[in-house]
């Protein structure tokens, strides 16, 4: 049993659905050639080279927080954070990152497996707990962003804001989190067609806001429980809760931003997407970022052996075990054709 063929939840037909994001498609229209035709070498010297300035605003914005956070953990140590809230903190991020990663991401927006609806259910509530959006609204955007990867209508490229210090400090803010502040992007529905005939899915995406509530009521029962006391229920609370979800937040962002400027691109995709192997540990698989542009149905976004792909090795053993079926793996002869030369 899978989650396709649930009744439709909406009227709305989809008209305009294509499957761009299988990447062995055949697109149709012209944005979706320009993403899937081999590009020219000149253009692609041209984007492998970010300029220095986006690559430091990057740096800075990304460092800055994560580092003020490792120095509240050390100073608040036996006052207000210890061994458990860290077990809280790693143990809700994991469930919650991988709910992005493994749901949202690779089952929802790509396909790139299908499971029974128990599963589905489960995965959409994880995602949701990351507190990113309702599971329609989060594929849609990221769909978007594969059908104009670093294009003008790509929702949160780094790319293509100027060329000055300011220009560059602005593109780097907005693909780290100024774009969710800018207006609704109109006609996001027309990429979820597929979603939209799927009741479960609708159901729980309309839901969201129960599941936010519940990934902050987990860490606070559990703070509590383990410590029999109102004030671990407090702690269990502030850094299962909000602080986690800043950490969760920070991580997706970094893929939107890091991702698009630090690392390498040992594949053609005519985009500025990188490999960078500390998002890909950090990111749970995620940060293989050039392999997923460039295989974005692949279940598997390390595709070397010594790219660490935590999501996929969940997937692995959900499919070993019967949770996961169909999952996707690109050829090693269509690897090796996509292989920058
Ligand atoms: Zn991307
Ligand atoms: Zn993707």
């Amino acid at each position: 049993m899978t989650s396709h063929g649930a009744a439709a939840c909406t009227t709305q037909k989809c008209r305009f659905y294509r499957p761009y994001l299988m990447d062995n498609a055949m697109p149709t229209t012209p944005d979706v050639q320009r993403i899937s035709s081999s590009p020219d070498r000149s253009t692609l010297s041209e984007m492998d080279r970010p300029p220095l300035t986006l690559k430091l605003a990057n740096l800075a914005a990304v460092v800055i927080p994560f580092a003020g956070l490792v120095v509240a953990i050390v100073l608040l140590w036996h006052i207000a954070f210890d061994w458990l809230y860290l077990a809280i903190l790693v143990g809700m991020y994991l469930v919650t990152a991988g709910g992005i990663a493994v749901g949202y991401h690779r089952l929802f927006t790509h396909r790139s497996f299908k499971t029974s609806k128990p599963v589905v259910a489960i995965l959409a509530v994880m995602g949701s707990m990351a507190v990113e959006g309702p599971v329609l609204r989060w594929v849609a955007t990221h769909r978007r962003h594969h059908q104009y990867s670093d294009q003008d209508s790509d929702p949160h490229s780094p790319h293509g804001h100027g060329t000055g210090l300011w220009s560059m400090i602005r593109g780097m803010w907005h693909s780290h989190v100024g774009w969710l502040f800018k207006p609704e992007i109109e006609g996001l529905e027309q990429y979820i067609g597929d979603l939209r005939k799927d009741s479960l899915v609708c159901w729980m995406s309309q839901h969201f806001t129960l599941w936010v509530i519940l990934g902050l009521v987990i860490p606070t029962v559990l703070g509590g429980v383990l410590t029999l006391s109102w004030t671990g229920a407090l702690l269990g609370f502030i850094w299962g809760g909000p602080v986690r979800v800043c950490l969760v937040h920070h991580m997706t962002w970094s893929i939107n931003s890091v991702c698009h400027i630090w690392g390498t691109k040992p594949y053609n995709t005519h985009d500025h997407s990188r490999n960078n192997a500390i998002m890909g540990v950090v990111a749970l698989g995620e940060g293989w970022h050039n392999n997923h542009h460039a295989f974005p149905t692949s279940a598997r976004h390390g595709l070397r052996w010594w790219q660490l792909d935590v999501s996929y090795m969940i997937i692995w053993t959900m499919s070993k075990i019967g949770l996961i079926q169909a999952v996707r793996i690109p050829t090693k002869d269509r690897v090796i054709a996509k292989r920058m030369t």
